[in-house]
């Protein structure tokens, strides 16, 4: 399957082109198992309470807010949490999936004329692996990285500022509540997706400008 044929005519004009900017984990890559046990097997040295397998729902319909909250780990231990957690996903790349359905949706969007990036809290080197092993990479004009969980807000703004991209012609999809969070402090608008690691409900609770359940939705949001 040709990731990018730039043979294809655009279907849209250049004014009316999005930048569409995607969270990585849960959003594009299926790895709310991977995350979730390796999160498990980190309770003990971080000092929080590991999550039991039947507690799963209950945990997707936390805030990212809350979730940091009950685990009582300090914003001065989050960075190193989030650095092992990347080492740690760094050793089940090859094994990750997308989610079903994702890469068709990008496609189509890439052949709609949109402009696609990555701003993940996970590591550039982890998102670049997974996009080339998936034959994805072409598809993505830009992937940025930080090491922070509530900070994404922030990054999306450098890159529309270095990449002189206006707020309104920007978008963000996210699968967690801090997604949304993020969209809303830069005031760009924001897509939440419901195959992640929350539920629809607490992700509809933050107001999304949107609320998706399958990846072939992504067009069509487009098109309002
Ligand atoms: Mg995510």
């Amino acid at each position: 399957m040709p990731v990018l044929n730039q043979s294809l005519p655009l279907l849209i004009p250049e004014q009316t082109a999005r930048v569409i900017i995607f969270d990585f984990d849960g959003t594009i890559a299926d790895s709310f198992d991977a995350v979730f046990s390796i999160s498990n097997r980190l309770a003990d040295e971080f000092g929080y309470p590991s999550t039991p397998l039947e507690n799963v729902n209950a945990l997707k319909n936390l805030s990212s807010r809350e979730i940091l909250r009950r685990s009582k780990v300090s914003f001065f231990k989050l960075p190193f949490l989030l650095r092992r957690l990347r080492s740690e996903l760094n050793q089940e790349i090859a094994r990750l999936k997308p989610i079903p359905g994702i890469k068709d949706a990008l496609l189509e969007l890439k052949h709609q004329g949109h402009h696609l990036g990555i701003v993940t809290s996970n590591s550039r080197q982890n998102v670049v692996a997974f996009l080339e092993a998936q034959d994805m990479r072409e598809l993505f004009d830009f992937v940025d990285s930080g090491l922070t969980l509530f900070g994404k807000g922030r990054i999306i703004q450098q890159i529309l500022r270095q990449k002189h991209i206006a707020p309104a012609t920007a978008i963000y999809v996210g699968d967690e509540t801090r997604d949304v969070e993020a969209a809303r402090k830069i005031g760009i608008k924001v897509i939440a997706v419901c195959w992640g690691f929350n539920s629809c409900e607490v992700l509809a609770a933050q107001k999304p400008d949107f609320i998706i359940h399958k990846p072939a939705e992504l067009a069509t949001v487009m098109t309002h």
